[in-house]
């Protein structure tokens, strides 16, 4: 794609940023070496992309945003429920991290599916999960922020922040998947029954006490940009993965 730069941008919640501890980010297709379908900032080695080609496009934004190596913990997502407390025993299979150490990375890939960040404002605490619609079905953010309240967070100290994925405006799903998701997470229109996992979602936080004001849940559609994003809808299978990245920046007290 001739639109994509050679250059590294990142995709950050609004939110995040009044929190000057708290680092998050979300790659997008810019600046990495992959070529077609993958241009070019591919971060998922089982996309059929050279692993060589993802393993220096990981270098890069590793480089890029300052994580120490050994530091970035990427998981091998099912579209379960499982949260791994990290660092800890080596996470095997899962959907989504927790740390309280600065510096530690918390990783997730998407190509779609919804990346959350959720956060304690108060006891630093972090969390990243990869919620696509089994897993938003099955409530996986739902299960990340009941840990925080049962480790002693306030609801009025979380935060939410959702990343892009794919819009109720690309998201054409079938009626087995529509009926796992009460309206108004999906509504009927002429091209079919059409899902918005930001509003599952949100519903999520929302039934767990946290504020409607910190909760972002307006992120932009993978489906919709394709100079930025992955699609995995939109490219029907053939495409890239990109990261959803967030730590606890080790220099700010
Ligand atoms: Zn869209």
């Amino acid at each position: 794609m001739n639109s994509v730069s050679s250059t590294l941008q990142f995709w950050r919640p609004r939110s995040a940023g009044a929190h000057a501890w708290l680092r998050a980010v979300v790659t997008t297709r810019h600046g990495g070496r992959s070529p077609a379908p993958y241009d070019t900032l591919n971060l998922g080695l089982a996309t059929g992309d050279a692993p060589q080609h993802v393993h220096e496009n990981r270098r890069r934004v590793q480089q890029a945003l300052g994580i120490a190596p050994g530091n970035l913990h990427v998981l091998h997502q099912v579209h379960g429920t499982a949260i791994w407390d990290v660092p800890g025993p080596c996470p095997a299979e899962g959907d989504g991290l927790r740390t309280t150490v600065p510096g530690v990375a918390l990783v997730v890939g998407i190509a779609d599916c919804v990346p959350a960040f959720a956060w304690d404002a108060r006891t630093r605490h972090l969390a990243l999960v990869h919620a696509g619609w089994r897993g938003t079905a099955a409530g996986i953010l739902a299960g990340a922020l009941s840990h925080f309240l049962d480790s002693g967070s306030r609801a009025e100290d979380l935060h939410v922040a959702l990343g892009p994925c794919i819009g109720p405006c690309c998201y054409v799903v079938s009626a087995d998947v529509a009926a796992q998701f009460p309206p108004p997470a999906t509504r009927s229109a002429a091209a079919g029954l059409h899902l918005d996992l930001r509003s599952a979602n949100r519903s999520q936080a929302e039934g767990l006490g946290v504020l409607p004001q910190n909760i972002e849940s307006d992120p932009p559609c993978t489906g919709c940009n394709p100079a930025q994003f992955f699609s995995h809808r939109r490219e029907r299978g053939h495409t890239g993965r990109l990261w959803a990245v967030a730590w606890i920046d080790a220099g700010v007290e």
